[in-house]
């Protein structure tokens, strides 16, 4: 980036709309503004004030009275930020007001109208005018997203899940500033595309005024632009330049009424006002210039602009009135925060090869899918040559330049040598059918290969196609300068244009020259006066102490107006805090009475604040550091098992034997030598005699061992006696198998 430290101060400009029909009806009052447009000032009459006293008089960097012109305002102030951001500068342009004074007129206006394209929709022709008209050498990429700040949220208008969308956040990175994660961004490479996204944005935003009465005035809407441009430099290479560009439509700066909201709505009316005050706050701190503290972080609002306001950035303010009498006080305080606006010094610089401009990541792409496609054409030359070596006459490969009759040719003949290809294969299938000294599964063979090798073919043209589709693609979002994307781009327009342009400079330059004269009128007057006489220098003095005392009266009710207006928003601010104090009071009686207090001091104890997002957080239950750790440990015994296991099963796995169930119970079941008590008893005392030698083979204690045994099912093993022997070791502690 440019280290230029030029600073330069936010342009005001203030713009009043006619009376409406309801306000030239309620009588013949006429209008409380009038305007100088030659000195750019703004005289307001206050309807309840005495005649006699002083009109307030404000001077700015522009003034547009009823009868001003879309395009005069775009022309004269607007016209020269969106030459600066072509240039790589961050511009900003926001629109303030009450509500119905034409903030959304001034940014918007009737776009299908040409007479009445507001600053957003002119700035398109004026972007894509520019790109068309600029040198051929130039590639530009210009990206639009529209975004919404309600009720302290940041929404993006452009999702297509707009209405149940969650709430973006913002982050900050050293390169762009304050930023919009994961908002969406459109590239678009015409007036009819970037109109499109708008259009879109619009209808998103009138979705959200149904539900919710006065929406669109209670929330703020930007539309911001990315024009990057990328220019050989004086060293050979391709210097990248990023303009950002931010188009606001403030909600209305009235004061929201307080009486009789209670509850949820009182929230949301503190929350609806928190961005215009913060902003207030922001610009006052900025304008006063001793306070180090700017409370940028107080709002959403004021965090995305915070390069707009005493940052990198130009910025122009528009200041929208109405003329009408009831809403003098309005439009007191609108002057009054445009006025100090002006003195809001910012630092604007070029931005020059930032590390994350998108247009650099697509002409990466581009190449590399360029380097893509030269490599399998290259590869299919190859093949060919190989395969068909007489047909083809060995030209030079062209370099996808752009030419657009050799791509053509070279696409042609592409589709000529798979067509020739599948044909000579089919021809070798049919010979391989007709060929009779071929064994049937030889044939079969040759055939399947030859399948395979088309299929090949086929699959190879389809991803040339792929890849050639894709980087079209890619290639068509850059706009190179001097082609022509606009159906009007004729001399003559362009010569009306640089006319317009002209006159706009020239009064622009007349009137600051007009206002620096008026300063310079007070300070030399009195150099030049030279009194001939005693009288006639009383007459003059008393004259300038009139005018001095005029000035003072001025400025005594300046200070008793902006102290009423103190008082009256510390009242309100005073009524806030009373009603919030009161819905605490009542949270806490239902804590303190209802909820236990051990899962209170539970609760209390997760609970973090997070300054990001402005919200307390709950912590999870499980730390997450101990919870992977104790997901990893396992139980010494179970190391390179399903399960934990014994000593015995292992041995006995190691044999060979079945260790299931063993692991839970290694005692032997083995004997029970007492045979089940079923038979009578003198007989079985003879069957005992009988068949006590042969007692291992008897089925009568096979029976009752599989009893049992029922889980185990290897009894053969157990009972084996080498297994047993080398098993003792391993439960000798158990009585059962001791006594083995
Ligand atoms: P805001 O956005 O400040 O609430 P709007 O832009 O919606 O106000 O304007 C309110 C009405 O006033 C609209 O009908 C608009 O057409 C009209 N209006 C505003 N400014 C002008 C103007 N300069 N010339 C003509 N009509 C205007
Ligand atoms: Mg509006």
């Amino acid at each position: 980036m440019s280290k230029s430290k030029s600073s330069e101060s936010v342009k005001v400009v203030v713009r009043c709309r006619p009376l409406n029909r309801k306000e030239e009806s309620n009588g013949p009052a006429g209008g409380i503004i009038q305007m100088d447009l030659r000195l750019g000032q703004v005289i307001l009459r206050n309807p309840r004030a005495p005649p006699s006293e002083p009109q307030k008089t404000f001077t700015f960097d522009g003034v547009y009275d009823a009868n001003s012109k879309q395009r005069d305002l775009y022309d004269e102030s607007v016209r020269p930020l969106i030459d600066s951001v072509l240039d790589g500068f961050n511009g900003t342009i926001f629109a303030y007001g009450q509500t119905g004074t034409g903030k959304t007129y001034t940014m918007q206006g009737a776009w299908r109208d040409p007479e009445k394209r507001g600053v957003i929709p002119n700035a398109f022709d004026h972007i894509f005018t520019h790109i068309s008209r600029s040198q051929s050498d130039r590639q530009y990429l210009v990206r639009a997203s529209y975004l919404e700040i309600y009720r302290e949220e940041v929404r993006d208008l452009l999702d297509p899940n707009h209405g149940n969308a969650r709430a973006l956040d913002l982050r900050e990175s050293p390169e762009t500033g304050v930023y919009v994660r994961d908002l969406t961004s459109c590239v678009c490479k015409s007036i009819k595309e970037i109109e499109e996204v708008m259009n879109v944005g619009n209808q998103a935003r009138a979705v959200g005024a149904t539900d919710m009465n006065e929406h669109s005035s209670r929330s703020h809407a930007l539309f911001l632009i990315t024009v990057e441009c990328s220019q050989p430099g004086p060293d050979g290479r391709k210097h990248i330049r990023v303009g950002r560009l931010n188009l606001v439509d403030l909600a209305g700066s009235e004061r929201q009424a307080k009486t009789g909201v209670q509850g949820e709505r009182l929230k949301e009316a503190a929350k609806i006002n928190l961005s215009l005050s913060a902003l207030g706050n922001v610009i006052s701190a900025l304008a006063d210039g001793r306070s180090g503290h700017v409370p940028y972080r107080d709002s959403k609002l004021t965090r995305l602009l915070q390069d707009s306001l005493g940052g990198n950035a130009k910025t122009v303010m528009v200041a929208t009135l109405g003329p009408a009498p009831q809403h003098y006080d309005e439009t007191l305080t609108t002057l009054r925060y445009a006025n100090r606006a002006k003195n809001i010094q910012n630092q604007p610089r070029v931005n020059e090869d930032p590390k994350d401009a998108l247009l650099r990541e697509f002409q990466t792409e581009i190449a590399r899918l360029r380097a893509q496609l030269s490599h399998r054409k290259w590869r299919s030359k190859q093949k060919k040559e190989q395969v068909d070596g007489e047909d083809w006459d060995g030209e030079e490969e062209t370099e996808g330049d752009g030419d657009e009759e050799a791509e053509e040719e070279e696409k042609k003949e592409a589709e000529n040598y798979v067509k020739l290809e599948e044909q000579r294969l089919e021809r070798e299938k049919k010979a391989i059918r007709e060929d009779r000294f071929l064994l049937a599964e030889e044939k079969q063979r040759l055939l399947g290969e030859k399948e395979r090798m088309m299929g090949d073919l086929r699959k190879e043209q389809e991803a040339t196609e792929q890849l050639t589709a894709k980087y079209k693609a890619m290639e068509s979002k850059l706009l190179v300068g001097g082609k022509n994307i606009m159906d009007h781009t004729n001399e003559q327009q362009k010569m009306l244009e640089m006319k317009r342009h002209e006159i706009a400079e020239q009064a622009r330059g007349e009137r600051e020259m007009q206002q620096q004269m008026m300063s310079q009128d007070e300070e030399t007057l009195e150099l030049r006066d030279t009194f001939t006489s005693l009288q006639q220098e009383v007459e003059a003095k008393t004259k300038k102490l009139k005018k001095l005392y005029a000035k003072l009266q001025c400025i005594k009710a300046e200070i008793q107006d902006v102290n009423d207006e103190h008082v009256r928003s510390r009242q309100e601010l005073e009524q806030t805090q009373n009603e919030l104090t009161r819905e605490l009071k009542f949270k806490y009686l239902i804590i303190e009475n209802f909820i236990p207090p051990e899962e209170k001091n539970k609760i209390m104890n997760r609970l973090t604040f997070d300054p990001e997002e402005d919200q307390w957080k709950f912590q999870p239950l499980v730390p997450a550091k101990s919870k992977s750790s104790q997901m990893k440990k396992r139980p010494a015994s179970a190391v390179g098992y399903k399960r934990p296991i014994s000593q015995y099963a292992r041995v006995a796995i190691a044999m060979g034997a079945h260790s299931r169930y063993r692991a839970e119970n290694i005692m032997f079941l083995e004997l029970d030598v007492t045979p089940p008590n079923t038979a009578s008893l003198d007989r079985s005392t003879e069957a005992d005699s009988n068949r006590s030698p042969s007692l291992d083979n008897s089925p009568t204690k096979d029976k009752g061992v599989r009893k049992s045994r029922s889980w185990c099912q290897t009894p053969k093993s157990i009972s084996s006696s080498s297994s047993n022997l080398s098993l003792s070791a391993c439960h000798a502690a158990t009585p059962t198998a001791a006594a083995q």
